[in-house]
């Protein structure tokens, strides 16, 4: 967490690329459970209305009474709609179908692009309680110090909202032929976003996955993106692994379905490369 005076707040990270299928929802699961593995506490934020960070994570119908579309428009309160999930130090903000009205709903309606940046702002804080619920109380004995933002593969307002509210952008790349295009929009929507929303909205990184050894494609993929974005890209690169893509149908990250897989290695070193970068950042400069 970033202290400002005293107080902490979590560093709030958006997982965004317009495209489908590139890995954001499989990073927001594995990299959250390897924070919280490491120690640190961890809400997922799920905005996408597939709602597949929850399914993954074993979260039922049951489980989503209150969701991040309630929050979104103002009919409940982040600590009610937050589920703690079966790992240790990881909970959730479930999604709904819902969420695929938000947009139409939202239009009108003031400030719509910072619903969850308010929401998220009146998240009670340590030493300052609010309502004294109990809710409020197992949040603030133990706040969270990162928040991960899964979104839909689009840049619509539930994305807009996700960067409005995030100090920064980590964006998973698929280590495909046409993984450059479209980033050019992606990075055009983070400046408007900064110039217009949020103008502390930073990009954190660049994750290269679905990785294939084997393919010379893969290696190539790679090695262009680096030219291009130099070390906003991960050293880690999270490999094409089958155990990744089997977990979510048990309702598990893979770091708890298969601990041991090269898939689970490389979100476990991701975390640790996320937190040196993140450290690196507070450090003062000389
Ligand atoms: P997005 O959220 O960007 O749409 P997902 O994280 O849902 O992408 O990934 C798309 C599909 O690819 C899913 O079926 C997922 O299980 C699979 N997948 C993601 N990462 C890997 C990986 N490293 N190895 C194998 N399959 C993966
Ligand atoms: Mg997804």
């Amino acid at each position: 967490a970033i202290s400002q005076g005293g107080d902490t707040r979590p560093r709030i990270l958006v997982l965004a690329n317009q495209k489908g299928g590139v890995g954001k929802t499989t990073t927001a699961i594995n990299l959250g459970t390897a924070l919280a593995a490491v120690g640190e506490r961890v809400l997922i934020v799920d905005l996408d209305p597939q709602g597949n960070a929850s399914t993954g994570l074993g979260i039922g119908r049951a489980e989503r009474k209150v969701s991040a579309y309630d929050v979104l428009i103002g009919a409940a309160l982040i600590e009610d709609a937050v589920v703690p999930t079966k790992v240790p130090g990881l909970d959730i903000v479930p999604s709904t179908m819902d969420l695929l009205g938000a947009e139409l709903e939202l239009a009108s309606v003031p400030r719509r692009s910072h619903r969850l940046r308010d929401a998220l702002a009146r998240m009670p804080r340590a030493g300052k309680p609010r309502n004294g619920s109990e809710k409020e109380a197992a949040l603030t004995a133990r706040p969270y110090t990162y928040l991960l933002i899964d979104c839909p593969p689009s840049l619509n307002l539930l994305t807009i909202n996700a960067m409005t509210a995030a100090d920064a952008i980590l964006v998973p790349l698929q280590c495909e032929f046409f993984a450059l295009e479209g980033l050019s929009q992606l990075l055009r929507t983070v400046e408007r976003v900064r110039t217009s929303l949020n103008p502390r909205l930073e990009i954190q990184g660049v994750v290269l996955t679905m990785f294939d050894q084997r393919n010379k494609l893969s290696d190539q993929v790679a090695s262009d993106v680096r030219q291009h974005l130099g070390d906003k890209v991960y050293r880690t690169v999270i490999p094409r692994n089958v155990r990744i893509s089997e977990a979510p149908s048990y309702g598990k990250p893979a770091l708890v379905y298969d601990h041991r897989c090269a898939g689970s290695k490389a979100y476990m070193k991701l975390a640790s490369e996320l937190i040196q970068r993140e450290r690196a950042l507070r450090r003062p400069a000389a």
